[in-house]
């Protein structure tokens, strides 16, 4: 654990798969605001230490680091653990890592439906079920879980995908209405395009099927389903869950958010 200073609100977030993409992009705006941070995601321990010891210095707050591997829902609840271990509770949980596999229903390999279930809905369910006792004991907490476009409409090649995202917005609306007695808060965001790991190797196999440039392929690739050609960044969903960890979003629960450029207005 790195200790820059006494925490500024006292809340501890644990945001599962906080070492890139849009997960990094929520931590860092949870830190901003002064909240105590549990990083984790598949990377080097060495190097996860060293990003919590800077979120630390940079944002004066509390923070640690976790590799768990979130298919094993042993490890899921380890991580939650670890957490109230080293920081001291859990009082935001955002269900965020998640992996992506495209390919027809009939050729789905079998392994990557399990690892996407596992990772992308299981791993949300397991980590609710060891964060939510403390949070209902000290009669507040804020769960999101980042779902996607694809937990409201579908599109082709992305069975494993679609299942799991449409699943944990149903897990996201029973636990608010479990725990609406308790001042828990539980949202589901539901992002369109954002330009991450997950969704760069999708430009660049159409850049290398079409033959044309990454940025071509970028604006084919969101203006297929976007209304609106930009892609959202992941410090824009930081500063909506950040809302929604705040005193205003106190009521507000059960919700799927799309931030979509009005892909699902459709
Ligand atoms: P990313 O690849 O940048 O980050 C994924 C994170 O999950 C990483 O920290 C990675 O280490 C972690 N992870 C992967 N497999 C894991 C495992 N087995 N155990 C533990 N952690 C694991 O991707 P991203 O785009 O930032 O995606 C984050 C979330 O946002 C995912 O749930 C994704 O489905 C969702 N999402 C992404 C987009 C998009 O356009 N990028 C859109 C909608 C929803």
């Amino acid at each position: 654990m790195s200790t820059a200073a006494s925490a500024k609100l006292n809340k501890v977030a644990l945001v599962t798969g906080s070492s890139s993409g849009i997960g990094l992009g929520i931590a860092r705006q949870l830190a901003a605001a002064g909240y105590d941070l549990m990083l984790h995601g598949l990377m080097d321990v060495t190097e996860g230490q060293a990003m919590a010891a800077s979120f630390a210095e940079q944002h004066q707050v509390r923070s640690s680091f976790s590799d768990a591997d979130l298919r094993d829902p042993t490890a899921v609840k380890a991580l939650v653990e670890q957490c109230i271990e080293e920081l001291g509770s859990v009082d935001i949980l955002v269900n965020n890592a998640g992996i992506q596999h495209t390919e027809r229903l009939e050729d789905f390999p079998e392994q990557k439906w399990h690892d996407i279930i596992a990772i992308n809905l299981n791993s949300a369910f397991f980590a609710m079920q060891a964060a939510i006792p403390a949070m209902r004991e000290r009669g507040w907490g804020r769960i999101i879980n980042i779902a996607s476009v694809h937990g409201l409409v579908a599109s082709a090649q992305k069975s494993a995908y679609c299942a799991a995202k449409h699943g944990v917005v149903g897990l996201t609306k029973v636990a608010a209405l479990e725990n609406a007695d308790a001042g828990i808060t539980v949202n589901a965001i539901c992002p369109g395009w954002v330009e991450t790991d997950l969704v760069k190797p999708q430009i660049q196999a159409i850049a290398d099927q079409q033959s044309v440039s990454y940025e071509q392929a970028r604006a084919e690739l969101v203006g297929q389903k976007q209304a609106m050609t930009s892609m959202t960044q992941p410090a824009m969903l930081g500063a909506l869950a950040v809302f929604l960890c705040s005193d205003d979003a106190a009521t507000m629960t059960g919700t799927a958010l799309p931030v979509d450029g009005a892909w699902t207005s459709q």
